[in-house]
């Protein structure tokens, strides 16, 4: 381990499960527990939950479970020396690193160099544009397209001059290194000589933050109409565009008290909706929206308004982002705003009100799509079969079948096909549809414990009641498990403080795999063994139990060993038989 225990005891002392979880997954308290949308999986009635007192999380949907750290690992997709830093930072608590592997120092202060050199180079950009003579063209143009100098500061909008080393020159007065210049993705190895030059030049300067306030990216913005008109930062290991929602640091806490949120595809769609009051708005920058950006969103808002420009490729986005939206279960509406507007020029043109008029008569996903079938096919005998042909997959999607057949009802009447007609069609679609890449739950290690149903008793008593543990430990009963991984999870459990405040959450800090986390959680937050029963006399019983068959197998095996050693061949087999078995228990158990 690479930062001490005690530190990371300190964390998760001074850390709070239900606040860190808050800040992206809407919770709900109920009983004990607080329950809301998984994070990790898709769905529409909640059932992951946290609870407050044993400081852990659990998913009765797709298992996933653990503390604070575990929580914070897999929903940033950080290292555990990364999260651990990243907690300590925000709760105050002074952690040193010092015996952090090379690779993974190196890796950590790459990114910590980049969201510094990132900082510095918007700090550049946007005194450029306030105070450079050659910025004028650059202020005049935000000034034209309605941006005010508050939105300019806020979002700190800059200027990257009209030249090849702008970017290059201030990396040198600054001493940045090479490697971060390189990969902070602002410069470019020069193609004919040595030495490099700026990615961006004579553009409107976008900084890209992230959801907490860093500098991970830039966008940039020709003022005429040279290609490509919009230019992003490359991938780079803080930037990465299948993640990152333009405005949601600005955003999100809009988007809580709404429950809304609107998504814009470019910047000044975004700034022009924020700066008109509009603020619960992110821009998806153009690129295609992903699983993860629903994900994202759904920890702020529950329903997410898709706004397009009415023309080919618009209604095009449309139709991509829609499956992504359906698979995750969010309630989505579709706004496609009047020909020759986008958000911009509608919300300028209009006012707030009626681009919130606007949306209020957004339609729902079916309702969209049968509009934009019946507008390319018409409503000819022909234009109504290829609608229905364009329709089907969308209905065999929606896996709810009350509303699939509310759906299917609504189509046959629009179409006045018949409905059993309708019907027919779709479950062919049913039965056609491979299964899709969604989240196969890892029921591996069910299967394995199913075969020893006590210890998994045992180990979930010791969490529910930690009093038991000294019990335990006297018996050595531990060592008589069958399953080794749940003899290294009991002897971890076995060996701590029983008095510690949180102690599940402290036995997980204790366990190095995941899925040991996982499992500790599943069996902490599932019903306990019940409040009346007596626990101590259970764990006893089970104890005594584990150890009585233990010695009965031992038993039975030396008097197999003596029987075959006498030369009983049917003994020989059976014992060859049984080592087999124990072979494939053990290792099955890694
Ligand atoms: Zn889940």
């Amino acid at each position: 381990m690479f930062i001490p225990e005690e530190k990371i005891s300190e964390i998760l002392n001074t850390s709070d499960i239900v606040d860190i979880v808050s800040e992206s997954v809407i919770l709900k308290k109920s009983g004990q527990n607080f329950f809301g949308l998984c994070p990790f999986h898709s769905e529409k009635t909640p059932s992951f939950s946290v609870n407050p007192a044993k400081q852990i999380f659990y998913c009765f949907g797709c298992s996933a479970g653990g503390n604070a750290i575990s929580y914070v690992m897999k929903y940033h997709g950080l290292s555990f020396v990364e999260t651990v830093k990243m907690l300590a930072r925000k709760y105050n608590v002074v952690v040193e690193t010092r015996q952090l592997d090379p690779s993974k120092r190196r890796e950590l202060a790459l990114k910590e160099s980049l969201f510094t050199l990132n900082k510095q180079v918007m700090a550049y950009y946007y005194r450029l544009l306030k105070q450079n003579t050659k910025a004028a063209g650059a202020r005049d143009y935000l000034e034209k397209r309605g941006i005010t100098k508050e939105t300019v500061d806020q979002f700190h909008l800059g200027y990257a001059m009209d030249q090849w080393d702008g970017v290059v020159t201030f990396f040198k007065k600054e001493k940045i290194g090479r490697q971060a210049a390189v990969k902070s993705g602002l410069v470019l190895p020069r193609k004919q000589s040595s030495g490099f030059y700026d990615r961006f030049r004579n553009r409107v300067m976008f900084p890209i933050f992230d959801i907490n306030m860093q500098v991970a990216g830039f966008g940039g913005r020709v003022m005429d109409d040279q290609m490509p008109k919009y230019m992003n930062s490359p991938e780079t290991p803080v930037y990465s565009k299948s993640r990152i929602l333009y405005g949601l640091h600005a955003a999100k806490q809009y988007c809580r008290k709404t429950g809304t949120v609107h998504i814009v595809e470019g910047y000044f769609d975004f700034l022009s909706l924020f700066q008109n009051g509009i603020k619960n708005t992110v821009a998806s920058l153009g690129t295609a929206l992903t699983s993860e950006h629903v994900r994202i969103l759904k920890g702020y808002a529950s329903t997410m308004v898709l706004v397009f420009d009415s023309d080919a490729a618009g209604i095009n986005a449309a139709k991509r982002s829609i499956k992504i939206f359906m698979k995750e279960g969010v309630d989505t509406r579709i706004l496609v705003l009047p020909e020759g507007d986008d958000p911009d020029t509608y919300v300028v043109n209009h006012g707030p009100e009626a681009f919130l008029d606007l949306v209020s008569r957004a339609k729902s996903v079916m309702q969209f799509l049968l509009k934009v079938a019946m507008d390319t096919h018409g409503l000819s005998v022909e234009g109504r079969i290829r609608i229905l042909d364009d329709m089907r997959p969308h209905l065999a999607d929606i896996q709810d079948s009350a509303l699939r057949s509310l759906h299917i009802r609504e189509l046959a009447e629009t179409l006045n096909i018949d409905e059993r007609a309708v019907l027919e069609k779709v479950k062919e679609q049913v039965v056609q549809a491979q299964p899709g890449p969604g989240f196969v739950p890892d029921n591996t290690d069910d299967q394995l414990l199913a075969s020893d149903p006590r210890e998994k008793q045992l180990i979930s008593l010791m969490l529910h009641c930690p009093d038991i543990i000294p019990e335990v430990q006297n018996s050595g009963v531990v060592e008589c498990f069958y399953s080794q991984r749940l003899c290294g999870i009991a002897k971890i459990i076995a060996g701590a403080d029983p008095h510690q405040k949180a102690f599940v959450n402290h036995i997980m800090a204790k366990m190095e795999q995941d899925k040991d986390r996982q499992l500790i959680a599943s069996l902490a937050m599932t019903e306990g063994p019940g409040e009346e029963t007596d626990l101590r006399n259970t764990a006893i019983s089970i104890i005594n139990r584990i150890i009585r068959i233990k010695k009965r197998k031992e038993n039975t095996l030396t008097t197999k060993i003596i029987r075959a050693e006498k030369g009983c061949e049917a003994d020989v087999m059976e014992l060859l038989k049984l080592k087999q078995q124990e072979i494939r228990q053990l290792h099955g158990g890694q």
